[in-house]
C-alpha cells in the first residue's frame, strides 16, 4: 500500500497534490512519500518480530541521502553493492556494524575503504575474493568478517535478468564448493566466518524458492556445525517482490511466518536485504506530455521523461502503471508512451489503453522508487531528475535537478584541437 491517491481530481503524495510539486520543481520529477517508505520498513521489521534479525536495506534501490536517512533512523542497516554506496550510507549516518557488502567485482580500494570503516561483513562471492579479503585485512592490520555468499540452485521464478541464484548466474559460490571453502577461509588468519549468505533474485511473488533455498542452506549450516563451523548471521538477501500490475506477491508478514518457521531452529540472527519492496511503491516518477501523435495503427505519447530517467521497461520490459495528474482526459486511447530519447525501446508504456493525454498534461508512473532514479543516466545530454520528498503537507527537494554544467564537468578539450 502506498500514499498516492486522488482526492477529487488531482492525485497527491500524501497531503501534496503533485501538480504542486512541479510547478515548483518542473518535471521530470521523482517524487518519494516518507509515510510510506516507513510504513513498509516497519511492516518488513514486525514480519520478524520474535527473531532476532537485522534489515539490511539494499541501497542500490534508492540510494537518496534522504532515503538512506529514514531507513536508518528507523533502526535499518544498509547491504552495499559498491564503495560509492558505503560512502553514502556513511554519509547517512549508518552504523557500521549494520553493513553488509555484497557484489562480484569488490576492487582493492572498496575493500580497504570497507575494512578501515568496519563493516559487519563481506559477502564473499568467489573463491578468489576469500584469499583477496584476507590479505588485504593482514596488510590493514584489521580482521574481515565474511559470510560466503553461496547459489542454492533455486528457480526464483522471475525475469531472467533479475535471477541471480542459479548455478549459471555469476553470482555467489556453487553449493558443492563451499563447504571446502569454508575450510580454506577457517584456516586463514585475518578472516572472521560470521555467516551464510544467498540472494536468489529480485521481485519474487512466491515464498516458495524462498523457502526451498533455505532447506538448502540448513543442509549446508549442518555440514559445516559437524566441523565446528559455527555461524552467527544467516543472510537471506532481498528479492520480496511488490505488485507493479497484477502480481500478487506475498506480504511481508506471510513471507516472515514462512521464514520464521523453516529458522526457528537455527539460532542464527537473521539478516535481510530488502530494496524493492520498501521503495518500490514509495515513489512515482512525474512527466509531461509533449506532444501526441497518431498514425494509422497507432498512437504515441511523447513525454518530457525517457528511458534515461527510468529504464525499467526499455531493459526488462517491465511493467509501470500511468495515472493522470489531474484527471481531465476524454477515456482511454491504446499508445505508446514515448520518451525524447533517439532509440526506439525508449517507451515507458508499449501497446496499453492508457487516458488519452493532450499536451501538457502531467502523468504519475507508479511504483518507481526502487531501480528509478538509480538506473538513471544522462544518455542524450539530458540531466537527470529532480528527487522530491514529501512528508504530510511538507515536501523538499533532496536531489536537485541536474544542470547541463554538471554534465559536462570533467571534460576537457585537449591542447592540439
Ligand atoms: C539487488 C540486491 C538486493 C535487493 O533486491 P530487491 O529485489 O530489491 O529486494 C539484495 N541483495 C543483493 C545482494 C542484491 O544484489
Amino acid at each position: 500500500m502506498h500514499h498516492f491517491q486522488y482526492k477529487g481530481n488531482e492525485l497527491y503524495a500524501e497531503d501534496v497534490a503533485l501538480r504542486d510539486i512541479v510547478a515548483q520543481v518542473g518535471s521530470p520529477v521523482y517524487v518519494y512519500s516518507q509515510a510510506t517508505l516507513e510504513r513498509h520498513f516497519k511492516a518488513f521489521d514486525e514480519a520478524f518480530a520474535g527473531a532476532p534479525h537485522t534489515i539490511c536495506y539494499s541501497v542500490k534501490a534508492n540510494s537518496n541521502l534522504a532515503i538512506l536517512k529514514t531507513i536508518i533512523r528507523m533502526g535499518g542497516g544498509v547491504d552495499i553493492v559498491s564503495g560509492g554506496e558505503l560512502y553514502r550510507a556513511l554519509q547517512a549516518g549508518v552504523d557500521p556494524k549494520k553493513v553488509v557488502y555484497s557484489g562480484v567485482g569488490k576492487r582493492d580500494d572498496e575493500i580497504e575503504y570497507a575494512l578501515n570503516t568496519g563493516i559487519l561483513m563481506f559477502n564473499v562471492e568467489s573463491e578468489q575474493e576469500i584469499d583477496r579479503l584476507n590479505e588485504i585485512a593482514g596488510r590493514l592490520g584489521k580482521k574481515a568478517g565474511i559470510a560466503l555468499r553461496v547459489n542454492p540452485d533455486v528457480d526464483p521464478q522471475t525475469h531472467p535478468y533479475i535471477t541471480t541464484g542459479l548455478k549459471k548466474a555469476k553470482f555467489g559460490i556453487t553449493m558443492d564448493r563451499a563447504v571446502e571453502e569454508y575450510k580454506r577461509a577457517r584456516d586463514m588468519e585475518n578472516l572472521e566466518i560470521l555467516g551464510i549468505d544467498c540472494h536468489i533474485g529480485s521481485q519474487l511473488t512466491k515464498v516458495e524458492p524462498f523457502v526451498d533455498s533455505i532447506r538448502k542452506l540448513k543442509e549446508l549450516i549442518g555440514e559445516l556445525k559437524a566441523l565446528g563451523i559455527n555461524l552467527k548471521y544467516l543472510d537471506l538477501g532481498g528479492g520480496l517482490g511488490i505488485q507493479y500490475d497484477a502480481e500478487d506477491p506475498p506480504l511481508p508478514a506471510d513471507y516472515g511466518s514462512a521464514i520464521k518457521a523453516e529458522t526457528k531452529d537455527l539460532g542464527l540472527h537473521l539478516i535481510f536485504e530488502p530494496g524493492r519492496n520498501i521503495a518500490g511503491n514509495a515513489g512515482v516518477l512525474v512527466a509531461k506530455c509533449l506532444y501526441t501523435k497518431e498514425r494509422d495503427e497507432k498512437n504515441f505519447i511523447i513525454i518530457d521523461a525517457g528511458m534515461n530517467d527510468l529504464a525499467r521497461p526499455a531493459l526488462y520490459g517491465s511493467f509501470h502503471g500511468v495515472q493522470p495528474v489531474v484527471k481531465d482526459q476524454d477515456g482511454m486511447i491504446p499508445a505508446d508512451i514515448v520518451g525524447p530519447i533517439c532509440e526506439t525501446g525508449d517507451f515507458l508504456i508499449k501497446e496499453r489503453s492508457v487516458p488519452m493525454f493532450k499536451q501538457n498534461d502531467l502523468m504519475a508512473f507508479m511504483s518507481a522508487g526502487a531501480y528509478g532514479f538509480t538506473m538513471s543516466s544522462n544518455y542524450n545530454t539530458r540531466p537527470r531528475a529532480a528527487e522530491v520528498l514529501v512528508n504530510g503537507d511538507k515536501f523538499v527537494v533532496i536531489r536537485e535537478r541536474e544542470k547541463v554544467e554538471d554534465l559536462v564537468r570533467g571534460e576537457s578539450i585537449p591542447a592540439w584541437l
